[in-house]
């Protein structure tokens, strides 16, 4: 088998701190002092009242999903089809787009509870999203006990 990387973040001077965070699986944003906005992706200023006094937070991951794209044709050999991009609403306001994992592809829908979780690849944790049901059973349990039933 072909050893395929897939590609990995490049870190700039205003995402390191994020990216380090998220090789510990923090999720952190910019959180401003003086406004008390968070935003994403980072930035030197806060984007509502260009403040320069700002916080890293850790998010809570919690958010509903926006919208979504589901891919069936390959664009990268690293990136067997189907899968799933969202762009997932965080409880604290920020849109952050991630990859969306789960086996259950058809019964994504925008507007759909989804939590952070870590898409682990080398030596980094990419932030990725997981649909969460009322029952607060994850998606790929809920697949096993489906498997199980039927099986
Ligand atoms: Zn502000």
């Amino acid at each position: 088998m072909t050893d395929i990387r897939r590609p990995v973040p490049r870190p700039s001077p205003e995402t390191t701190e994020f990216w380090e965070a998220c090789r510990q699986e923090r999720f952190q944003m910019p959180q401003c002092r003086d406004c008390g906005s968070f935003w994403f992706p980072p930035s030197a200023f806060c984007p509502q009242c260009w403040s320069l006094h700002w916080d890293w937070r850790e998010a809570s991951g919690s958010g509903q999903l926006h919208t979504f794209v589901i891919f069936r044709r390959q664009y990268h050999p690293a990136f067997p089809t189907p899968y799933a991009l969202g762009v997932a609403q965080l409880e604290e306001g920020p849109r952050v787009l991630g990859r969306i994992l789960t086996d259950g592809l058809d019964r994504l829908h925008v507007g759909l509870q989804v939590k952070l979780v870590w898409d682990h690849t080398g030596e980094w944790n990419i932030p990725a999203f997981q649909p969460v049901y009322d029952s607060g059973i994850e998606e790929p349990k809920v697949m096993g006990i489906l498997k199980k039933l039927s099986g």
